[in-house]
């Protein structure tokens, strides 16, 4: 962004924009919106693929009758407009300027149409005027020719509101336009404009402005407003004005009229004010409160809420921001570059992989499933704060359960697994240890698992012996690499498997550095030297291929047990979506166990 980019509007004057044929979208804007709204495309942000298409006809002196500007509200259709209706009347300082995409600002026709008294610029609010009168009007007008400048511009904005017979009206000068006439048409609802005015427009659609465009944009002005707020402010301020720059700057406005006075003069713009501003919980602290959930510390996350509610913070806002959270750590699980979001600190997207690097996507997704049940729960409650707590209970107590893959797992591990204690603050998501089990299953202690441990990996130890593939993959998970512990279970067919050597087969899809990484990390993991080599034909199911089995065979035996049989028969839609581990034999559960859980849609986590 050049430095111009902010400079003030010389004309510009408090107030004017609102008067006369100004548009509705002008009501909004407040006065650093006003005062740093772009005169040229230069200093518009956020639209270079337009701007690019623009000046390439304009070059080529193949300008359009017709402009469609399309875009959600406050994105700046407005101020586009009027840049091009200033591009095409320019003539340039010295008066003998041609049609521009870069308009002087100097000229007779850029300063009437910056201050909206250019007789042959007319703007035009659809909203407020709809009928075929009204567009009778300009199709009258339009037949004369400009008085002063070089084309006679319609600017009509929200223009799907006008009715049928006027569209009708103007679809005639549409399709044999005048020479000397243009139409600028800008609207929030292009799918309500007819594809016959449609197909005769060049259309735009205006995007919403990237994050970090927008905050080094609110960086620069807030710089020349003399103050200096703190980068997470702008980031909050951004991810609240959801790309539009107008209403960003609105809320820069009101955070710089908050904000304490420095000695030297300075305004301070500080994350916290920000934050109290636009009523936000504090990000960091909603962090903490999922964290705890998902540690299953329900004291602990009962405890956060409570101090954050004694601070202020509203629960349906809390509530809202953990949504956002569980839905961000989803994406940043799936989607690496959802790291990206330019509107956060990095320390919150440090700890934000960290803890999507340890749940597991079905426990993510059913966090969010909860927590928008919580939501809407706490919207209806008349105490929402109690609300709040009761799902925050469900959510803790539910990160303690184990997830279905999980059960599988263990029930697919011929071999004990290494049963090694969870790393601290894993809380239920970790595969070992049944401390986290809920009450009620007394019958996994001194289970053959637990009689033929191998030694744990510990420092003291020279090596690690592993005597299953399965332990290979546990292995990466409790060292947390999961892209490989994905990829074994994924993309492995295993032929055979030895302490020291692996053969498998690798599926279609195996990255083609899978061997290599896996004896890398098993020899870093193990102490041992390991040899992996690679057949073209044969070898077992791959463990997802074998788990998907597994988890059809295991709902088919849940069905089949008589009092499962009779849930389904007094719950015809009901689902199995979680077999919680009991005991050895799970498929026959005890009579009444409360942890063999049926559910319906109403009533899944549960
Ligand atoms: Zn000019």
């Amino acid at each position: 962004m050049s430095d111009d980019a902010v400079t003030p509007d010389p004309q510009e004057e408090p107030g004017l924009a609102l008067e006369g044929g100004a548009m509705r979208e002008e009501s909004a804007y407040r006065v650093l919106a006003r005062k740093y709204r772009p005169q040229t495309f230069d200093d518009l942000i956020g639209q270079d693929a337009m701007v690019r298409t623009l000046r390439n006809a304009f070059d080529a002196g193949r300008i359009a009758h017709a402009f469609m500007l399309t875009g959600v509200r406050g994105i700046g259709k407005t101020t586009t407009a009027r840049i091009i209706a200033r591009g095409l009347n320019c003539i340039g300082p010295d008066g003998n300027g041609g049609p521009t995409i870069s308009p002087c600002g100097t000229c007779e026709h850029c300063t009437a149409i910056a201050e909206s008294r250019s007789v042959d610029v007319l703007e035009m609010d659809a909203a407020s005027r709809t009928g075929i009168d009204d567009v009778r009007e300009i199709i009258e007008g339009a037949r004369y020719t400009p008085v002063s400048a070089r084309y006679k511009i319609y600017i009509i904005d929200e223009v799907h509101m006008l009715s049928k017979a006027a569209f009708n009206g103007l679809l005639k000068t549409l399709e044999e336009p005048p020479a000397h006439v243009k139409f600028i048409f800008a609207t929030t609802e292009i799918r309500k404009v007819p594809v016959t005015v449609l197909s005769r427009c060049q259309r735009f659609d205006l995007k919403r402005i990237e994050a970090e465009a927008l905050i080094e944009y609110l960086q620069a002005i807030a710089e020349k407003e003399g103050a200096a707020p703190e980068r997470g402010a702008l980031g909050l301020i951004a991810r609240a004005a959801e790309g539009s720059a107008r209403d960003a700057l609105s809320l820069l406005d009101q955070a710089l009229a908050h904000g304490a006075k420095a000695e030297d003069g300075t305004t301070l713009v500080a994350e916290d004010e920000v934050r109290d501003m636009l009523g936000l919980a504090d990000r960091a602290r909603v962090l903490d409160l999922l964290n705890l959930v998902m540690e299953g510390d329900t004291a602990g996350a009962l405890k956060e809420l409570g101090d954050q509610y004694e601070r202020g913070a509203d629960p349906i806002v809390v509530l809202n921001d953990l949504l956002d959270l569980a839905h961000w750590l989803t994406r940043l699980k799936i989607v690496p570059e959802a790291d990206d979001d330019a509107t956060l600190p990095p320390e919150e997207i440090g700890r934000g992989k960290e803890m999507a690097d340890r749940l597991p996507i079905n426990v993510l997704t059913r966090t969010w499933q909860m927590l928008l049940k919580t939501l809407k729960e706490a919207k209806d409650a008349p105490r929402p704060l109690a609300a709040a707590e009761m799902g925050i209970i469900r959510l803790a107590y539910a990160a303690k359960l184990k997830t279905p893959d999980e059960v599988i797992r263990m029930l697919e591990t011929d071999a004990p697994l290494p049963d090694m204690p969870d790393p601290p603050g894993t809380g239920g998501s970790g595969s070992g240890g049944g401390s986290n089990t809920p009450s009620g299953s007394g019958a996994r202690s001194g289970g053959p698992r637990a009689a033929a441990k191998p030694q744990p990996v510990a420092e003291a130890q020279s090596m690690v012996m592993l005597r299953t593939y399965k332990e290979v993959v546990a292995l990466a998970e409790q060292h947390r690499d999961i892209r490989l512990k994905t990829e074994l279970e994924d993309y492995v067919h295993l032929i055979s498997f030895e302490m020291g050597r692996i053969e498998f087969r690798p599926a279609p899809r195996a990255p083609g550095d899978l061997a290599g990484r896996l004896k890398t990390q098993l020899e870093g993991w193990t102490g041992a030297s390991w040899a992996i080599s690679i057949a073209k034909e044969g070898g077992a199911p791959t463990i997802r291929e074998a788990r998907e089995d597994e988890w059809a065979k295991a709902v088919t035996a849940a069905k089949n047990d008589p009092l499962v049989a009779a849930a389904f028969e007094a719950f015809p839609d009901a689902q199995v979506v979680d077999i919680f581990e009991a005991q050895d034999d799970f498929t026959s559960p005890a009579p009444g166990n409360p942890e063999f859980a049926l559910g319906d849609d109403d009533d899944e986590d549960l």
